[in-house]
């Protein structure tokens, strides 16, 4: 475990949590049922409001402690940080956005990736976090879950990669972040060659160039419930389209009746599911090719 880890967490950063989540304070407003909520009691269900089920965001650091053996967790390629190679600005230069976001949400980009054990099981695993530009896929969220899935290959690791990822390719970085999708998709096509598993777990929001790339390329794909799990937001589509859309439209439910997905996993459930998914493809994998 890395020591940026250990302080992050036990510190509970008040500036990352402003913006989305748990803010510091007794009462949370849930986004699902507008209800207040006492936050300790949804901490305690690991960010899962007690009233609506309502799946609450995570961070990166939390997810990990959630889903990984405490104190397992290795993070592999830390030191990548982005740049700025279009000087790209918006509302405010690229380069001094990611300055703030590093900043709020103590992490260096989107993603964080590495080692540990799930049920004594060792996997390789990946994360990305919406609270950093809206957990976007620019050059070093598709670097690390390249050398990820490349490292998963060399080690014969069962791979798993969280994704909380609601803006897609990183516009910021242009046509670098949308090669991203390809290259982490080839890295993809040779682990299954050479008999990976790979189990992608969909949570709210996947969108864009990530739902259309990585986290739709799991031999399993799971999901949190009620995620919204898409490619162009629905405003988007219902304007380019001008048709009404069906209810419950790009949520993980939607998905699951219509085969997108395969199963919708309860927060509290996804560790024991994640090990069950890898002892039962373990034991269909003798010959080195998963069961899927
Ligand atoms: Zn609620």
């Amino acid at each position: 475990m890395s020591t940026s880890h250990t302080s992050a967490h036990a510190s509970g950063s008040p500036a990352k949590r402003q913006k989305r989540g748990v803010p510091e304070g007794l009462w949370q407003r849930c986004p699902g049922c507008q209800q207040t909520i006492f936050r300790k009691q949804a901490e305690r269900a690991l960010g899962v409001c007690p009233e609506c089920d309502y799946h609450w965001y995570v961070s990166a650091r939390d997810r990990i402690d959630q889903v990984l053996d405490g104190g397992t967790f290795e993070e592999w390629y830390a030191e990548l940080e982005p740049a700025d190679p279009l000087s790209f600005g918006d509302t405010v230069p690229y380069s001094e956005r990611l300055k703030k976001e590093q900043a709020r949400t103590g992490l260096k980009d989107a993603a964080v990736v590495g080692t540990g054990m799930i049920r004594a099981r060792r996997v390789a695993f990946g994360v990305t976090d919406s609270a950093f530009i809206m957990g976007s896929m620019g050059a070093v969220v598709g670097e690390k879950l390249t050398r990820l899935v490349e490292r998963a290959t060399e080690e014969r690791l069962p791979l798993i990669i969280i994704s909380a990822s609601g803006g897609g390719a990183r516009m910021h970085e242009g046509i670098l972040s949308l090669m991203q999708m390809a290259k982490i998709s080839a890295a993809l096509a040779r682990f299954d060659r050479a008999g990976g598993l790979f189990i992608s777990v969909l949570t709210n929001p996947t969108m864009g160039g990530v739902a259309a790339s990585f986290a739709s390329l799991g031999d399993m794909i799971f999901a949190e419930p009620k995620a919204l799990i898409g490619f162009a937001g629905p405003r988007t589509i219902q304007a380019t389209i001008r048709i009404e859309l069906p209810k419950g439209f790009q949520t993980s439910e939607f998905l699951l009746e219509h085969g997108y997905i395969d199963r919708i996993i309860r927060r509290s459930d996804l560790k024991s599911e994640i090990a069950r998914a890898i002892d039962y493809c373990g034991k269909m994998s003798r010959d080195g090719k998963a069961a899927h």
